[in-house]
């Protein structure tokens, strides 16, 4: 095999990421877009010791798993990886992935995994997008063909993958709603239209940079936070947007503008201003309410994390006179999720945002029986004793760390808290698996393993996993 090479592949299955595998003389190839069981011509691109990395030229014989993509945008947007593999064989790649890399990686054998939780939407599933502005808008190829005098100067979308200075203008998109389609289009006529442009990271000029929205799905609220440059009559033509936006569309309930001075391309302000509304939405899980601000975390699918949810505090079997901790607590939403079962929830995060956000939930649900600690687990954990003479001795341990998975420290420390039962949440398989391989070195078994679809589409998959005391 040399570079450049254009072979024939069978694809055979996905790869953790969403690459599909193939196999050329026992040499495992990865090809972008690859679906299994398509035959493809491939250019390798990249030969490495054990593998190599081909681009798709062409699809020779398409696979009985292939439906039709429903966005028109599909193959140029970086939103969705698979909307034209079923859904079925979307889930039955992921189920694949989290046995073979608990097996591979954790050494396990014997699992019980259960069978993967689909999402229960798979389009129009997201309540949160983000939307970033350019100068340098991207043509698909009917926009180039049509030879049509297309404004360029300005666009509104997602970027495309690769390519970190074009974006797509997406007309539609089937992540969010139908309705975010929609003052998408207004915000982009109206900020074309305007005297400011686009931000640009060439030079760091310009003023427009994201739109973020989001949409409460059980309570129907909608929040629009417009992220620019400072500009010093920047407010005012954000506040003409926002009467615009809700004179067009009522049903948005809160508009706010966060300016970054910041060249990182993060849709994040260090100054927030409230134009429309009370400056936040809420949403319900299950009778709990949340209140989500602009920068605030909260679970992207919003009826899954309640499936979730409701899984954990299965699984939890909680006890009212258990003390739980529950790591990366975030906004506490799992705290409050299951304060009602327990005597007390103790959370434990980083950022003191977060916290605070979790205290305004627990008050808006009158929950008094969850605490906070504020700080990285790394030294907040590393005194057991303290930690149960303060808060007691945790009866279940619920982790939910950021997809490096969990500093190698801390499973130690979490062995020294000895609590009967952990309930490990996570969104990346592989430190997942190098995580329970030390929790169960010694100590801890896998009862039960729960692979949960939150991203259709997407190569992304979350997984619960149940760990008692051996
Ligand atoms: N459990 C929450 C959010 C989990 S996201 C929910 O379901 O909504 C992961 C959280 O871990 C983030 O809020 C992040 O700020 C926090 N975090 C990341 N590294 C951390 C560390 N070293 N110590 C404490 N918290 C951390």
């Amino acid at each position: 095999m040399k570079k450049n090479e254009i072979i024939e592949l069978e694809v055979e299955s996905l790869a953790f990421g969403g690459m599909g595998i193939a196999r050329k003389e026992g040499f495992t190839v990865f090809v972008k877009r690859g679906l299994p069981l398509q035959k493809i011509k491939a250019q390798i691109k990249k030969i490495k010791t054990n593998y190599a990395e081909a681009r798709l030229i062409e699809v020779l014989k398409s696979s009985p798993l292939e439906t039709e993509a429903r966005c028109s945008f599909f193959g140029v947007c970086g939103g969705c990886l698979f909307q034209n593999l079923k859904y079925e064989e979307q889930l039955a790649q992921k189920q694949r992935q989290v046995k073979e890399t608990l097996e591979h990686i954790g050494g396990f054998s014997d699992l019980k995994i259960l069978p993967i939780l689909p999402s229960p939407e798979n389009y129009y599933y997201r309540n949160k997008m983000e939307f970033s502005f350019s100068d340098r808008r991207w043509l698909t190829p009917g926009e180039i063909e049509s030879g049509k005098i297309i404004e360029k100067d300005l666009a509104l979308g997602l970027h495309v993958p690769g390519i970190y200075d074009k974006v797509l203008n997406v007309d539609e998109c089937f992540l969010l709603s139908k309705s975010s389609n929609d003052i998408l289009k207004k915000i982009r006529s109206f900020t074309r239209a305007s005297k400011f442009a686009p931000y640009t990271t060439q030079d760091h000029s310009g003023f427009w940079r994201f739109v973020v929205v989001r949409e409460s799905k059980r309570l129907n609220q909608v929040m629009i936070n417009i992220v620019t440059a400072y500009h010093k009559n920047g407010n005012r033509i954000v506040v003409e947007l926002a009467r615009e936006l809700k004179k067009e569309f009522p049903f948005i309930t809160t508009i706010v503008h966060n300016i970054s001075r910041k060249k990182a391309q993060i849709a994040f302000g260090e100054n927030e201003e409230i134009v429309i509304g009370p400056g936040y939405i809420e949403e319900k899980l299950d009778s709990k309410l949340y209140r989500i601000s602009a920068n605030s975390f909260f679970q992207t699918n919003t009826l899954q994390a309640e499936k979730m949810y409701q899984l954990i505090s299965h699984w939890g079997d909680f006890q009212k006179d258990q003390v739980i901790y529950d790591l990366y607590s975030g906004t506490g939403s799992i705290a409050i999720f299951i304060s009602d079962m327990v005597k007390k929830v103790v959370g434990f995060e980083l950022i003191p945002d977060a916290i605070r956000d979790a205290k305004v939930n627990c008050e808006l649900n009158q929950v008094n029986n969850c605490e906070f600690v504020e700080g990285d687990l790394k030294e907040n954990l590393s005194d057991p004793q303290a930690l149960s003479e303060k808060w007691g001795k945790p009866d279940t341990i619920i982790i939910d760390p950021p997809r490096s998975g969990m500093h190698p420290k801390l499973p130690g420390r979490i062995m020294n808290l000895n609590p009967d039962k952990i309930i490990y949440v996570s969104c990346n398989p592989s430190t997942l698996a190098r995580d329970l391989k030390v929790l169960c070195e010694t100590q801890y078994q896998i009862d039960l393993v729960q692979p949960i679809d939150m991203f259709p589409h997407t190569p992304h998959c979350e997984t619960v996993v149940k760990l008692t005391r051996k």
